[in-house]
């Protein structure tokens, strides 16, 4: 391909993209390798974004690449609806192996984390024979039709795109630095049960272990187990989205490991498979297997490159300790972050991670109602200018995540740690 400048690229995608699928930054990537990413005019960044949540093994890790490639040299597509082949049963494995709990577990593949999302909720209705879903506020399942009924927040995600599907209710997620509790929360569901959906009508309860676009909320430990419990009590679905916590990045394979929680289904999505588009519903056998036999599926579902890939992110995680080196990466984060914090008290609210998924959140005057979101758009705008790569999410906007490679290296990451502070220092003043 001609040799472009970033801007001339720019040019041209906004002549040929519609302008609803944007881009962060106009930098355009050439080549990328673990942690760093070259665009196609030389310039080198540090990735703290990695494609949202799913280089977690870096980017183009050999072994992945390996992998894949030995895939490619044998078949690419066969469809495992028509002919499955070994590639697809092997990574059903691991994963009912790996997703939390003793319970007997089956997996189903899609491509995309939206479709996982979706699929839960087919396969929750047809165990259930029940219609409603209820999710939360701030929380984020993806831009299909369900997906988006499902996510807890109106711009961009569900602006101009209704209607959306029935049944699907809303309630408040507890995060303490905005003063909602678990008692608030737990009490707007039980609320939610007398006004809106009987118990006996509600199908699952989806919830994000860690809230990911809404802003890196983790879900109190009490309040998890209090979800577990209700489901429990009234035959509800327990649907975990870990589509960007998944794969280590939360310092334990899956998120809800850290609040000792089974749900009864599981998506997975993004850190699966190391940038190929595979994704996966795993859940308990009695519950996955509810829909009849062509009921769920899809033309790219459980593509081979995606499950070599997935084999590889495996491997990889386990030989690499991946799941530990997301606690040390993530303590280091927190480290320079909270020194910044006591530089910075009225602007920097909270520094919070859950192993490598970490984040801060920027308001004014010291005042956790007063989002700033200006310098939020202001420091990700200039990260690239500095070589970082940098991702915002939050309910307001005002929130910088950090999603690093758990494969990067302490050189690197203290580097772009450096840059970071650097950057804040500059734009803060
Ligand atoms: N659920 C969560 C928690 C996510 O973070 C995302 C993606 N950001 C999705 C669902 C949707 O995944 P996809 O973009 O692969 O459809």
């Amino acid at each position: 391909m001609s040799k472009l400048s970033n801007q001339q690229w720019q040019d041209r995608k906004q002549a040929s993209i519609a302008r609803g699928q944007g881009n962060v930054y106009p930098v355009y990537v050439d080549r990328a390798l673990n942690s760093e990413v070259w665009d196609v005019e030389g310039n080198r960044y540090i990735d703290f974004g990695t494609g949202i949540a799913v280089c977690n093994t870096g980017h183009s890790h050999p072994k992945v690449v390996a992998a894949v490639s030995e895939q490619l040299s044998r078949f690419s597509h066969s469809c495992v609806m028509v002919n499955p082949y070994p590639e697809a049963i092997a990574l059903a494995e691991r994963l009912c192996e790996i997703a939390p709990g003793d319970s007997d577990k089956k997996a189903i593949f899609v491509t995309t984390g939206a479709e996982a999302v979706e699929n839960c909720i087919k396969i929750a209705r047809a165990h259930t024979g029940r219609r409603g879903v209820i999710a939360f506020n701030g929380g984020f399942h993806g831009r299909t039709n369900l997906a988006m009924g499902l996510t807890g927040k109106i711009a961009p995600y569900k602006n101009l795109f209704g209607p959306f599907p029935g049944d699907i209710y809303h309630a408040p997620f507890p995060i303490d630095c905005h003063q909602v509790t678990i008692e608030e929360s737990l009490n707007a569901l039980n609320n939610l049960f007398k006004v809106a959906i009987a118990p006996s009508d509600t199908a699952a309860i989806i919830v994000e272990p860690v809230q990911g676009e809404g802003g890196f909320y983790q879900a109190p430990v009490q309040f998890l187990q209090a979800l577990r419990d209700l489901c429990d009590d009234h035959g509800i679905v327990l649907i975990a989205d870990e589509i960007q916590t998944g794969f280590g990045r939360t310092g334990a394979m899956f998120s809800c490991q850290h609040a000792a929680v089974e749900p009864d289904l599981i998506t997975m999505a993004k850190g699966i498979a190391g940038g190929f588009p595979i994704a996966a519903v795993v859940g308990k056998s009695a519950i996955m297997d509810a829909p009849l036999p062509g009921g769920l599926g899809g033309t790219y579902a459980a593509s081979p490159i995606g499950c070599s890939a997935a084999l590889a992110v495996l491997d990889v995680i386990a030989e690499e300790n991946l799941v530990e080196r997301a606690n040390f990466i993530g303590d280091t984060f927190n480290e320079h972050l909270s020194l910044l914090q006591q530089q910075y008290p009225q602007l920097i609210l909270q520094v919070r991670n859950q192993g490598a998924m970490i984040a801060i959140e920027l308001i004014k005057n010291g005042d956790a109602k007063q989002a700033n979101v200006e310098l939020t758009q202001k420091i990700i705008a200039h990260a690239a200018q500095h070589g970082l790569i940098l991702l915002a999410c939050g309910f307001y906007g005002n929130v910088i995540r950090f999603l690093p490679a758990l494969t990067i290296s302490n050189e690197i990451m203290n580097e772009g740690l450096n840059d970071f502070v650097r950057l804040f220092h500059k734009l803060a003043s």
